[in-house]
């Protein structure tokens, strides 16, 4: 039996499972891939340089740690997590069963699609999904964001700051009645495309156009960049029976990284806490192996926590 199961090799889970190494517990990392969302990167014509923080680097590090230290991963897909009588059993696509007197849940969120035709070609090739990453790039250009959303809105305000235009393409009226709609309408330079559609992404190496619908008007925006703002979907579906999450699937954690079932922590942006970036995944994943590591002191005589096992 492991002290600690970490689910997930994103920035949260990776630096969940490299902290809780250095405090010898006996961990292991179950993940279908190592580095998570950090492998994408927003490619942009005439942008070689950029100055947003490169997860990919960040965490590189701490998977050349995990790539050598192969007793400490296996490379699969968890199904289900079950309660036991003395902690948890972790079930993977590959029918095997693993157990631990802790878990840290941080499996991320997946970034909705457009699924129009286009989108696969000029993914992250100048149609981007993560506006609070790369908004600072914009400086005086032209862009469009799709969604109708907070998340669009919050995208929408962040680009009308700095880009020259900013026009929303958003099927609903969504959340324009907020004090934050209420103030970008009230801004020059943006537009809202209410009850249109995006239809097809166009482009040549980049996207350059996006093709909007509603009813019988059919339209062309060109621009520097397309944001899909469109909410994100937390993969909590392995532990939500056990655990409470919150309308839109994310999992309620408390400052400690604590879910609302005992030993079972969660981090990252599979959680409720604020904001989706790289550095903030990196600290919330500390901080679930730290809240573990203690969970684990405090457990009784029978169950100590064995320090010392591993060869590291
Ligand atoms: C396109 C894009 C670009 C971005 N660019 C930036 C940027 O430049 N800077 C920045 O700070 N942030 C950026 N972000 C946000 C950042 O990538 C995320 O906030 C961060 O990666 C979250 O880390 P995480 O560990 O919580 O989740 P993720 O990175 O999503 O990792 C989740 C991990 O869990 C694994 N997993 C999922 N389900 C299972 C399962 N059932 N069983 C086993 N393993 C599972 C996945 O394979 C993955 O390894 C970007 C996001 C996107 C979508």
């Amino acid at each position: 039996m492991y002290d600690l199961i970490v689910i997930g090799g994103g920035p949260a889970g990776l630096t969940a499972t490299i902290y809780a190494l250095r405090k010898r517990l006996n961990v292991l990392l179950i993940t279908k891939d190592l580095g998570g969302k950090t492998n994408f990167r927003l490619q942009l014509p005439e942008i070689e340089h950029h100055l947003v923080i490169n997860g990919e680097e960040v965490i590189s590090q701490f998977v050349n740690e995990i790539e050598y230290l192969d007793f400490a991963r296996v490379m699969d897909k968890v199904e289900k997590v079950d309660r036991t009588h003395d902690g948890y059993r972790v079930s993977t696509r590959s029918e095997k069963e693993y157990s631990a007197r802790t878990v840290i849940f941080a499996s991320g969120a997946n970034a909705q699609r457009l699924n129009v035709p286009g989108e696969k070609e000029y993914m992250m090739r100048g149609l981007c999904y993560s506006a609070v990453s790369y908004a600072p790039l914009f400086i005086d250009r032209e862009v469009v964001v799709i969604g109708d959303t907070g998340l669009a809105l919050r995208a929408s305000a962040e680009l009308s700051r700095i880009a020259r235009k900013v026009t929303q393409v958003a099927p609903t009226h969504g959340e324009l009645d907020t004090p934050l709609g209420q103030r970008l309408l009230q801004s020059p330079n943006f537009t809202v495309m209410e009850g249109f559609h995006a239809e097809r992404v166009l482009g040549d190496d980049y996207a350059r156009t996006l093709i909007v619908k509603k009813g019988p008007d059919v339209r062309e925006l060109h621009a520097a960049a397309f944001f899909v703002e469109l909410d994100l979907i937390p993969n909590s579906g392995a532990v939500s029976a056990l655990v409470e999450c919150d309308s839109k699937g994310r999992i309620k954690i408390d400052a400690r990284n604590r879910t609302t079932a005992p030993g079972l922590f969660a981090a990252g942006d599979v959680t409720d806490a604020f904001a989706e970036q790289v550095l903030i995944a990196i600290g919330e994943g500390a901080k679930a192996a730290l809240a573990a590591y203690e969970y684990l002191l405090e457990q009784p005589a029978e169950h100590p926590v064995v320090h010392g096992e591993r060869p590291y």
